[in-house]
């Protein structure tokens, strides 16, 4: 298939990976920020095909892994207030909460609906009208301009019972916390394409500049990983970190103007809480004063039902900083597993802890 095909090609893979091989003279941690990486890495045996040197870490970029307890809760106690539709992407169905999961609530009479996308919330909202429907707005710099769409548009159409539970997140603010964080030294990071065609290249900078990590924006096929990491194996074997784009056929130095234009306008930056990071300062998405009418949070003040409550022996959070792989978790494979999942991790399609357990089983691995 076109533009599939030729970023598999198994001849071209293997160059690559040689020339990783004789670039590597030392030991070097890298993440892979993004959790489409980590599916894509496990999945084309890219961990297999670069040198042991060259240690892989999952990050912190999926948006249901890195949704706090507390703001799971919150859902789940909106999605019992009478009249209330939920709506919300699929994976986050099955994500324990503290007592409970939404899908839980909605087999104890809660109506909750999966959508694709936020403009489905918007057409559930139309078609409901008079019953506030509630979209639960879980994503990076990705899915915001998407979410702001459908509040301007809501704006505009006068729907009055759309509602926003805004836990949007920002990329850049949660790799500083990361690099600040004691314990895990990286030398490189494998920076998220869909995050990079809205904010560009340039708000990754401050890494290369001020923490010498080298910083590489990849796409999501096989060539495209391993492009990325032979660049950062040669920035960090010279000594020059900087910040390459490798993926150049979706991204510029300068992102998209016009989405981060729709996003600035209704959301303003605020603090935010990451599953196993804690509170970040300026790492997530507020709706704006002028939109409050669409905001769940100011529309539905609900508070805690019960103390909050993290599932025990689950390392989502060890995992999400990149300081425990999903093997390390003495639950993987064991009491947790897609079928039976104790944290986000193994939930989520971008889980860290879905990717090993699915590519983990040698009959799902396409190498190439
Ligand atoms: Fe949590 Fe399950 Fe992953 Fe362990 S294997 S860290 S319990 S999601």
């Amino acid at each position: 298939m076109k533009f599939i095909d030729e970023y598999r090609d198994s001849r071209l893979a293997r160059g690559l990976a040689n020339r990783i091989a004789q670039r590597s003279t030392r030991k070097i941690t890298l993440m892979e920020f993004c959790g489409g990486h980590t599916h894509a890495i496990l999945k084309h045996g890219i961990r297999q095909m670069v040198p042991e040197a060259v240690e892989m870490r999952s990050g912190p970029g999926c948006p249901v892994c890195v949704t706090a307890t507390a703001d799971l809760d919150k859902a789940i106690a909106l999605s019992r207030l009478p009249d209330v539709i939920i709506a919300t992407f699929g994976d986050m169905m099955r994500v324990p909460g503290s007592y409970s999961s939404l899908q839980q609530s909605k087999a104890a009479g809660a109506d909750i609906r999966v959508v694709y996308s936020t403009m489905d919330a918007l057409e559930l909202a139309k078609a409901n009208y008079g019953r506030p429907v509630i979209f639960v707005g879980i994503g990076f710099e990705t899915t915001a301009p998407t979410i702001a769409a459908a509040i301007l548009a809501a704006r505009r159409e006068g729907i009055k019972n759309f509602y926003v539970l805004s836990l949007g997140k920002l990329t850049p603010p949660v790799m500083k916390a990361l690099l600040d964080a004691d314990g895990l030294r990286l030398d490189g990071i494998v920076c998220p394409g869909h995050v990079s065609v809205i904010i560009g290249s340039r708000p990754y900078e401050f890494i290369a500049r001020d923490y010498r990590v080298a910083c590489v924006i990849s796409g999501f096929e096989p060539l495209d990983i391993l492009l990325s990491i032979d660049k950062l194996v040669e920035q960090i074997e010279h000594d020059r970190p900087a910040v390459e784009i490798a993926y150049a056929r979706g991204v510029k130095p300068a992102g998209n103007e016009k989405a981060r234009e729709i996003m600035e306008n209704v959301f303003e930056v605020a603090d935010a809480r990451w599953r196993g990071i804690g509170t970040i300062p300026a790492s997530g998405l507020k709706i704006r004063t002028e939109y409050e009418r669409f905001d769940a949070d100011k529309a539905f003040p609900v508070g805690p039902e019960q103390p909050l409550r993290e599932p025990e022996g689950c390392r989502c959070g060890d995992v999400i900083r990149g300081s425990a792989k999903p093997v390390e978790c003495n639950l993987f494979g064991k009491a947790c597993t897609p079928e039976t999942p104790v944290g986000p991790c193994m939930v989520s399609g971008e889980g860290a802890c879905a990717a090993y357990h699915q590519y983990g089983l040698p009959e799902n691995l396409q190498t190439l």
